[in-house]
């Protein structure tokens, strides 16, 4: 085995080194970068530039940082197991960004590897500014966001779009994305009927997760808002109340993708539940009040 990790490395070091730097590799080759990665990483201390070109898809140049081997490192990792990637998207322009959405938002249409996969009409990836200095981020898509792929379009999403623009901002200046990909559904064998939404469990949650937090690296926001008391938990603390997380700042950790640039991320209330419960509409304001301190940003006038 390790005379075929090392034969691997040396094939395709010897290809990187034939190739101008912004020369695309092809999609068989990226497989073997990412062999490499995974199994040679204590050869290395710098990083690998490595364009993916997915069947049909633009290409995407990455740069790999090369990290330490862990000690529970796996060396027979499926490739598809492998993590993908961590672009240094300091580094990287919006077209860029894009390029690299649009292949994750590619894997996302074609998943399944929940049971939400075979019963959603649509996959919802999420939409918005590949360059974003702020996302906001729910917990899944519900029947309007089913229906036509799109996150928060329905009641709660035209209340979303109210306050990002009381922010002084308009939505196409934020990503906006949902940690469950796809439509949690009350009765899964009835997608066409409206009030079938619930909350994507924790299986769900674990399981998609990985499509958001490849999102969030590819971004590399500045903050986020945690909409609600299930993204909140998903991304802050499982422990602790949505009552106990608002109101102040947290800084983000992902499972699957090591941050370079602290991100803040703060909790407030789902738009669904201001919906439901107007009161909480002036702790709402008080949180984003607090992003926009921080982004400098103003209320526009009326
Ligand atoms: S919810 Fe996520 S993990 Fe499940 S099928 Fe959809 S994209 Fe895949």
């Amino acid at each position: 085995m390790k005379d075929d990790v090392r034969k691997l490395a040396a094939d395709f070091k010897q290809f990187l080194s034939s190739r101008e730097e912004d020369e695309l590799i092809p999609a068989a080759c990226s497989q073997a970068a990412a062999s490499f990665v995974s199994k040679n990483q204590k050869q290395e201390d710098n990083h690998l530039t490595v364009a993916f070109v997915p069947p049909g898809k633009h290409p995407a140049h990455v740069k790999i940082p090369v990290q330490p081997l862990r000690a529970d490192a796996t060396p027979n990792t499926a490739v598809q197991d492998i993590p993908s990637p961590q672009p240094e998207t300091e580094d990287m322009n919006a077209k860029e960004k894009q390029i690299l959405l649009d292949q994750i938002a590619q894997e996302i249409h074609n998943c399944h590897r929940c049971p939400l996969g075979n019963t959603r009409l649509h996959a919802v990836p999420g939409e918005g500014n590949p360059a974003a200095k702020l996302m906001f981020i729910g917990e899944g898509p519900g029947f309007d966001e089913d229906h036509q792929g799109r996150p928060f379009i329905g009641r709660a999403g035209q209340l979303l779009d109210k306050m990002i623009a009381a922010m002084g901002l308009k939505r196409e200046q934020v990503f906006i994305a949902n940690i469950a990909k796809c439509h949690p559904m009350i009765n899964p064998e009835t997608p066409e009927s409206r009030g079938n939404d619930r909350a994507p469990n924790a299986g769900e949650i674990a399981v998609c997760r990985k499509f958001l937090e490849q999102q969030i690296a590819a971004i590399s926001p500045k903050y986020i808002v945690a909409l609600g008391g299930v993204a909140s938990k998903a991304l802050i603390s499982d422990t602790d109340s949505l009552g106990a997380l608002r109101g102040k700042f947290h800084i983000l950790h992902l499972d699957t993708v090591e941050l370079k640039t602290p991100i803040k991320i703060i909790a407030t209330f789902h738009p669904a539940a201001l919906l439901r419960n107007p009161n909480w509409k002036k702790d709402a304001w008080a949180d984003l009040q607090m992003v926009m301190k921080e982004m400098g940003l103003k209320r526009p006038q009326a």
